[in-house]
């Protein structure tokens, strides 16, 4: 998180890399103007009664930081140390990232500042309730689609969507209103586990490309949430050995390979990798230092730093986590020559999803698991691709190839929209 003593935010990373793309695509200072964004910031304090009667003041956020390709789309981050500028980074970054993986949205994200762990299921439910309706004029499948980020699930997104469709007094929403939810609640199958697999599939397709026997690959892994216990997952299910796991509670390694199913039970029912009784404990900052073959960071930002840059010995590492790595380690990286799948790109498969959720509640359609699955491998391999070429034929990193697709995409939209009234 820190370079030497200073804190990097997402702010700051998504920033400099926009920066280093409107230089190096010579874009015009008046479009670099339109498309830095964002186009709206919202805060609104909420003072929600718990159920022990307590008055519980809170802020949240929301921010739409580009609907120029269509309505802002991103996840809802609830964290006690979230702020207005996190928001702001993390939205920028969805513009990018849904402008890559080709799907007809913006980029936004929302915030709940509170501490998810803190609370029982009932107030939990009472506080997306409270951003729901204190929210309710900026979330709309025209306007701003959430779904689900750091410390928020499908439970809370099926608890957004009834609130709406209550406050209308009808039993469904008119179109899509949020995705990730339950399926019995017009989710969709596949969605809760399409970012960890589309994360999956970019490690495959970089195997490919660097000639390296997948399953000869040993992988440390940090964040076992959402995305990270489905990476874990899918990766044991390739046969792959998880060398090393880290979270918020600590962190464990184990050479020989853990039993990844049986870690992934532990630490849903308990928390936290703390106390798993197989293997050896590591310090938490240990795990970007462990000998193995692909790193994961599926956890927080900024986590990647000059300094444990240098100490990496991953040859891949696939950026499951958004911004996890500071511009100056991003560097430290480059010259060592690490092969960083980046987050825009390999966290997309949830997006992209999302979108399939997205048209099969507008057009009330009912998708198969199999038909997602091969949508979200085949997009996930085609984009993959794209930006390997471009970043071959350009003699440029994968974070830069993809950045450039993405923002000259964005570009063009503005340009083909036009600049008036
Ligand atoms: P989550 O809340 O389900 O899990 C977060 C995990 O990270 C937990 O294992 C937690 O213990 C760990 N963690 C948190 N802070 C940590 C710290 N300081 N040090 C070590 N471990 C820490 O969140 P998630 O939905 O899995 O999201 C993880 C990352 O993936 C985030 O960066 C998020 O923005 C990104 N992401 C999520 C989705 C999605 O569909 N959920 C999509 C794209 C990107």
């Amino acid at each position: 998180m820190s370079q030497g003593n200073k804190i990097t935010t997402i702010w700051q990373t998504a920033f400099h890399n926009f920066e280093q793309t409107v230089r190096q695509l010579h874009l015009d200072p008046q479009v670099r103007d339109k498309i830095m964004g964002p186009k709206e910031k919202i805060e609104a304090r909420l003072s929600p009664v718990l159920t022990d009667g307590t008055i519980f003041t809170l802020t949240t956020y929301i921010v739409r930081h580009s609907d120029a390709l269509g309505p802002a789309k991103g996840g809802i981050r609830m964290a006690p140390e979230v702020t207005l500028d996190d928001i702001a980074g993390l939205a920028m970054e969805m513009t990018w990232k849904t402008a890559l993986i080709d799907v007809p949205f913006g980029g936004g994200k929302a915030g709940i500042k509170c501490d998810p762990h803190n609370l029982s299921p009932r107030n939990k439910e009472i506080i997306i309730r409270a951003f729901t309706r204190g929210m309710r004029h900026h979330i709309g499948p025209e306007i701003y689609v959430p779904a689900p980020d750091m410390g928020t699930n499908e439970r809370d997104m099926g608890h957004i969507r009834d609130c709406i469709s209550y406050s209308e007094g009808i039993s469904i929403t008119r179109g899509c209103y949020v995705t990730g939810k339950p399926v019995i609640v017009s989710g969709i199958v596949g969605r809760r586990e399409a970012t960890g697999k589309g994360v999956v599939q970019t490690i495959l397709a970089a195997c490919s490309k660097l000639h390296l026997d997948i399953s000869n690959m040993r992988v440390a892994l940090q964040g076992l949430g959402n995305v990270g216990s489905v990476c874990a997952q899918e990766i044991a299910r390739l046969g792959v050995k998880v060398i090393a796991a880290a979270d918020i509670t600590g962190a464990i390694m184990k050479t020989s390979g853990f039993d990844v199913p049986d870690l992934v039970n532990y630490v849903h029912s308990s928390g936290g990798v703390k106390g798993y009784g197989d293997g050896e404990i590591i310090n938490a900052g240990g795990i970007f230092e462990v000998d193995c073959d692909i790193l994961i960071p599926a956890a927080t930002q900024s986590v990647i730093t000059a300094d444990n840059a240098a100490k990496i010995k991953a040859k891949i590492i696939a950026e499951a986590a958004n911004a996890p790595t500071t511009p100056a380690a991003d560097d430290v990286l480059n010259k060592r020559d690490i092969f960083v799948i980046p987050d825009i790109l390999c966290n997309a498969g949830g997006v992209y999803v999302s979108y399939l959720e997205y048209t099969q509640e507008t057009q009330h359609e009912q998708w198969t698991l199999e038909q997602v699955e091969k949508r979200l491998a085949d997009r996930m391999r085609q984009r993959f691709d794209e930006v390997y070429d471009y970043a071959q034929n350009n003699n440029i990193t994968m974070r830069q190839a993809a950045m450039q697709i993405a923002v000259h995409r964005v570009a063009q939209a503005v340009e083909a929209r036009g600049y008036l009234p």
